[in-house]
């Protein structure tokens, strides 16, 4: 009698505690699924996992392989655009921006989830991270393999996205990425497989958080500047500054610092090392008149400006060349002083 009775508190404990996001109908909170395409929207030959197109399912479709969902939000989809993530512009990030900053408005809007690529969800999680002006969590998730393959990802990333949007303890962390049951900060996350499932990673900064049957639990909240303390206004804009990226190996070709320095408003170094790069190199960037910020292709560590081999250039800190990039563009749109960027790469 004991034991059934010590089987059936358990039972009530364990169906309590992995119940966390599943609310009452008159408590449940509402969400807005921003839906952009990627793999998660991708369909391809049943059961494999590559070779699939993305961008293909709707928002609609998506929600609707994870019924669960409707124990735990009210939730508003919109079809912001249906493409492979590599074909995100910077158009279709300041209707996301502006969007976000539009509905979040209305008291009755909890959060947002937004259904992306991976390929470059770190950087419209990082544009977003300074672009939008509410508290309200927003929180990017995607998958690795399509919904038609065995075993996919996507409603499992896809619930517990929206379980961490509907969370009171995600309020005012910034952008958020949920991935494979974690929690990653958009200035950090970045891809790092081209093909498992736990593609999603911080690097040496690692998750903030993690989620498990529903309950999420946050254990670091980023700080660097973001949301309601960002300064960028984006509410005008129909498109960004332009900025490349120059990957720098041996014997790269100077010349290409030439010609991207004449299609740009401004340039990123992914440098060797600390950001550094060849003799040939130094000479041209010193004679740029356009801002130079120097990154690194390594993916773990920091660039001062004690590394910089040219003092018409700012250092990047510790953002990917990907990352620097996006904070450039947007400082571009204002100030383009080197005092102003290098205290801005110091503070985002
Ligand atoms: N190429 C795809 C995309 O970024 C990859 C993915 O979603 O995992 O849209």
């Amino acid at each position: 009698m004991k034991k059934i009775l010590a089987l059936l508190l358990t039972l009530i404990f364990l169906t309590a505690a992995a119940s966390s996001c599943f609310a009452e109908a008159s408590n449940r909170k509402k969400i807005v699924v921003l839906a952009t395409g990627g793999t998660i929207a991708g369909v391809g030959e049943a059961g494999k996992t590559a070779g699939y197109k993305p961008g293909t399912l709707t928002a609609e479709q998506l929600l609707y392989a994870v019924p669960e969902l409707e124990q735990v939000a009210d939730i508003e989809a919109i079809q912001v655009c249906n493409v492979n993530s590599d074909d995100i512009t910077a158009e279709i990030w300041l209707t996301l921006a502006n969007t976000i900053n539009e509905m979040a408005k209305a008291p009755d809007v909890a959060g947002f989830v937004i259904t992306h690529g991976t390929d470059t969800m770190e950087e419209t999680a990082y544009f977003l991270n300074l672009t939008v002006r509410t508290d309200k969590p927003v929180v990017l998730t995607g998958s690795m393999r399509p919904a038609t393959s065995i075993s996919a990802d996507g409603p499992m990333n896809l619930y517990e996205a929206v379980c961490v949007a509907a969370s009171d303890e995600a309020v005012g962390h910034g952008v958020l990425i949920v991935f494979s049951d974690r929690i990653y900060a958009a200035r950090t996350m970045t891809k790092t497989s081209t093909y498992s499932v736990m593609a999603i990673s911080a690097g040496e900064m690692g998750a903030i958080g993690v989620v498990r049957d529903g309950t999420v639990f946050l254990y670091e909240t980023p700080s660097k500047r973001h949301t309601t303390e960002a300064e960028f206004d984006v509410t005008d804009l129909s498109t960004l500054p332009k900025v490349s990226i120059l990957y720098f190996s041996v014997d790269a070709d100077p010349e290409l610092l030439r010609f991207a320095a004449e299609h740009a408003d401004g340039l990123v170094i992914a440098g060797a090392g600390a950001g550094e790069f060849s003799e040939k190199w130094i000479e041209i960037i010193r004679e740029l008149s356009i801002p130079v910020v120097i990154s690194s292709r390594i993916d773990d560590g920091v660039i001062t400006k004690d590394n910089l081999l040219c003092d018409n250039t700012v250092a990047a800190n510790n953002l990917s060349p990907q990352k620097a990039a996006i904070l450039l563009r947007l400082a571009l749109t204002g100030d383009t002083s080197q005092e102003y960027l290098e205290n801005l790469f110091l503070q985002y």
